[in-house]
């Protein structure tokens, strides 16, 4: 288990980070959150006296004071509406900013972890995707934006670790949730339980047959920190492996939060991948790790919870 360590998690302002931050709270370590505040939709941390946390930009020159342990990287838009409207922003925090997050892991020689992304797959032409396979991308698509800065920002870590001997760890997430998304990020659960709690129609692009696997955010956080932990390079991937097309989640939405709303469809989006489901038996084996909240719970967990971005543990 990580504790009494100084961590800088980059991006740590937002969904995913602010779980991860109040984690290695919990285990008692120092965190120094380094976050511009692109994407975190304004989300505040409580205040705690381990907790630092820096308005800076990692496009930009990183400069931290004292010893670091561990960099993490997670300072990144995310969601398909952030990052289509941020396309500039998206590709230089997956460049430049893996970069300067590299050179500071590299500096205090500490310990450092990629969150890259399932959609380094693209529209991926086997199932489930393992981490041998290298992906069908458009690199000129709708997604490229995203998908090719985390390519890029792969090769960009995995080319720190030999030329620098920077100990780096990738960990490729695939759809994660919970408690405290922003119900505007544009991400499937949000807006499906926003719509069931307010009783609006559930909205569905194309005919809702392409699937996802859903994860919950604590099982995703467990990944991070083992993946971290352990050291190596990996990839590996982290993802639940309950795969279920998104006609099936907005009948399962509206089931649990007991809502009358009922299901549209519209206009699919382009470059919409049909399928993703993760082999995740390298983490098993190697990391010990297995997702261990169902789809079912953690919608429940997710709506007991409340959306809202201040809705963190
Ligand atoms: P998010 O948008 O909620 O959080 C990203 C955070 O990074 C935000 O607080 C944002 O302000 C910050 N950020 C962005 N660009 C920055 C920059 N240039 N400098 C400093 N801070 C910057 O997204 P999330 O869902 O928490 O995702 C976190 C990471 O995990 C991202 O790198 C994302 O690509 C990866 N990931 C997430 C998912 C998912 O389903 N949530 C899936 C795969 C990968």
């Amino acid at each position: 288990m990580i504790s009494e360590k100084r961590v800088v998690v980059a991006g740590g302002l937002g969904f995913i980070g602010s779980h991860l931050v109040s984690r290695l709270l919990r285990q008692d370590n120092d965190v120094v959150v380094i976050d511009n505040g692109i994407t975190s939709g304004g989300r505040t941390l409580d205040r705690h006296s381990r907790l630092e946390i820096a308005d800076a930009d990692v496009t930009m020159p990183l400069w931290i004071e004292g010893h670091v342990d561990y960099v993490v990287n997670l300072a990144s838009p995310a969601s398909p509406e952030d990052y289509t409207a941020l396309p500039l922003e998206t590709l230089r925090a997956g460049a430049i900013g893996t970069e300067e997050t590299l050179k500071l892991a590299a500096r205090h020689e500490a310990g450092y972890l990629l969150a890259s992304t399932s959609e380094v797959y693209g529209d991926p032409l086997v199932t489930p995707q393992n981490e041998g396979y290298w992906g069908n991308v458009d690199p000129i698509g709708p997604r490229s934006m995203y998908d090719e800065a985390k390519r890029f920002a792969e090769a960009m870590t995995v080319a720190y670790s030999r030329s620098k001997g920077v100990r780096v760890s990738i960990a490729r997430i695939f759809n994660t949730y919970g408690p405290g998304m922003r119900s505007t990020d544009g991400r499937v659960v949000p807006t499906f339980l926003s719509q069931a709690t307010r009783g609006l129609p559930l909205t569905i692009h194309g005919d809702g047959s392409h699937t996802r696997c859903y994860t919950y955010v604590t099982d995703t956080v467990e990944g991070l920190l083992r993946v971290l932990e352990h050291g190596t390079t990996g990839p590996f991937n982290l993802g639940a492996t309950e795969e279920v097309s998104v006609l099936e989640l907005a009948r399962l939405t509206i089931d649990i939060s007991g809502s009358t709303s009922s299901i549209v469809h519209r206009a699919g989006r382009p470059g919409d991948p049909r399928t993703r489901k993760p082999d995740i038996r390298v983490a098993q084996e190697e990391l010990g790790w297995n997702p261990l909240i169902s789809l079912s719970e953690g919608i429940k967990l997710t709506l007991d919870s409340g959306l809202g971005i201040a809705a963190v543990d």
